[in-house]
């Protein structure tokens, strides 16, 4: 039995991309005849012609599939969906526009016959982005990995082969305010780097926009960590520290110079006691919040790699 490669490509608005890709991965396959594949298109909800072309490729050949959507929903829910409908033995993330080179696919399955589970392509550079894009984006790793004990992958995007059991791991990370790359992260398993040059997109625009980009680096932080929550118990230490030195200080001047607290001191006190208690309770509840937070998120408390010797597929894994 030859084994499954499936290949989930969230599409979006990519009409003109679509034939360049499909003749890449027709090429590819035809390379790689000791394997199944499975293209799985997810359209999520596109306006142009993308859908038509995907039923093209499908009515030529079965081995493409798509998931249609009822309206754009993003590219994480579209990947989210692929996720779900996906059959193969191991499943490669892959955008439509051939940003993540088709041809990296024979040494990502290479690693994957070699054992490893998430074998993920690094870049090696970043031709056709701003300066401000890749500074942000190289500031905002070195942030993220200073909030959480999980190891992120740099430089690294959606592009990746992951095998069947972290897919059923995936399946049980049900959370809606999704971030797939810090998932990623966050499910372990063994994990390989490949490095790539990435190229610019071969036609059509971004779908990503700042304000896009933004809401998913809030939702990377939110879904590692909820240490952004203890910012309020950290602020609390500094006031109550600045209180007790200025309290001794107008003390000590009192008994000093024999005269009463003057009112802008006792104000100063006052406003210093009361903001402290108040940025505490705040931080207080924000404890609360974030058990609430990570509680709801319902998240298998563990993923196993093996059980006495025996690789664990994660097939009958239930939450908790
Ligand atoms: N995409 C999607 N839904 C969206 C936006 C994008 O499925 O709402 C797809 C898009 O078609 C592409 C991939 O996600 O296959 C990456 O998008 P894009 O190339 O625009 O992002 P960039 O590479 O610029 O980060
Ligand atoms: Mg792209």
């Amino acid at each position: 039995m030859k084994k499954k490669i499936s290949i989930i490509i969230p599409t979006y608005n990519e009409e003109e991309s679509l034939p360049f890709l499909h003749e890449k991965l027709n090429e590819i396959m035809g390379q790689m005849q000791d394997y199944d594949f499975e293209i799985l298109f997810v359209n999520d909800g596109s306006k142009d012609k993308s859908l038509e072309i995907i039923k093209s490729f499908r009515q030529a050949d079965e081995r493409y599939n798509y998931v249609d959507f009822s309206r754009n929903f993003g590219q994480e829910i579209a990947m989210a969906a692929g996720i779900d409908y996906v059959t193969g033995d191991c499943a490669i993330f892959m955008d439509a526009d051939l940003q993540d080179p088709p041809e990296l696919i024979p040494e990502l399955v290479k690693h994957w016959e070699e054992g490893y589970d998430d074998v993920y392509a690094r870049r090696r550079n970043r031709t056709g982005e701003g300066f401000f894009k890749k500074f942000t984006s190289k500031m905002y790793y070195r942030v993220l990995q200073k909030m959480t004990n999980v190891e992120i992958q740099k430089d690294t995007g959606n592009y990746r082969l992951i095998d069947k059991r972290c897919i059923n791991a995936l399946r049980k990370m049900t959370e809606s305010e999704r971030c797939l790359k810090s998932m990623f992260s966050w499910m372990g398993y063994k994990k390989k780097e490949v490095l790539f040059d990435r190229p610019p997109r071969v036609a059509g625009k971004t779908k990503w926009n700042y304000i896009k980009l933004f809401d998913l680096a809030i939702n990377g932080i939110t879904s590692f960590t909820t240490s952004p929550l203890r910012l309020a118990t950290y602020f609390a230490i500094p006031t109550f520290v600045l209180l007790g030195i200025y309290a001794i200080y107008v003390i000590a001047k009192c008994f000093v110079t024999h005269t009463m607290v003057q009112a802008f001191q006792a104000i100063i006190l006052l406003i210093l006691f009361f903001s402290g208690i108040q940025i505490l309770l705040f931080g207080i509840v924000g404890e609360y919040l974030g058990r609430i937070f990570n509680e709801t998120k319902n998240r298998p408390l563990y993923f196993v790699n093996e059980y006495n010797g025996e690789k664990e597929t994660n097939e009958k894994l239930d939450t908790k």
